[in-house]
C-alpha cells in the first residue's frame, strides 16, 4: 500500500461522518500536501475494490466509510448527512438463500430517512 493511501485511509477511519471524495481531500490535504483530487478518488476506489471502505450511494455523490464491520445508516432529507445507527433488531434480520431469479444474494442495505439535528429546525420553522 503506498504512504498516500495509507494515509486517506486513516483519515478515514478517523471520522464517523462519512465524508465525500471531496471533503475527505481536505481532511488528507494536511499531511499530504500535494495531493491531488484526482489521487483521493483513485485511491479510494482501490480501496474499495479491495474491501478495505465502504462507498455509499448518496444522491448522485459517493460517501465513504472506514467503517467495513455490517452496519447501517440514517440519511438526512434536509442536507444528505449520513451517520450509522445502531439497535438490537437490527442484527436480527436474516438473509434470504435465493431469489425467484436464481441469484446468488451476497449482501445487503438498509437506509433509514430522517432529519439531523441542524435539520430538524428548518423543517418545523419552514413550508
Ligand atoms: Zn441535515
Ligand atoms: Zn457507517
Amino acid at each position: 500500500m503506498t504512504r498516500q493511501r495509507q494515509v486517506i485511509l486513516e483519515e478515514l477511519r478517523k471520522v464517523d461522518c462519512h465524508p465525500t471524495a471531496d471533503e475527505l481531500y481536505l481532511m488528507v490535504r494536511s499531511r499530504l500536501p500535494r495531493v491531488s483530487l484526482g489521487t483521493v478518488y483513485r485511491n479510494l476506489d482501490v480501496l474499495f475494490r479491495n474491501g478495505e471502505i465502504q462507498k455509499l450511494d448518496a444522491g448522485g455523490q459517493h460517501r465513504f466509510d472506514g467503517d467495513v464491520r455490517n452496519h447501517y445508516h440514517v440519511r438526512c432529507q434536509g442536507c444528505g448527512r449520513i451517520d450509522d445507527v445502531f439497535g438490537e433488531a437490527l442484527e436480527a434480520l436474516a438473509m434470504p438463500r435465493s431469489s425467484a431469479h436464481d441469484y446468488e444474494i451476497t449482501g445487503y442495505r438498509l437506509e433509514f430517512d430522517g432529519l439531523c439535528p441542524a435539520c430538524v429546525p428548518q423543517a418545523e420553522g419552514g413550508e
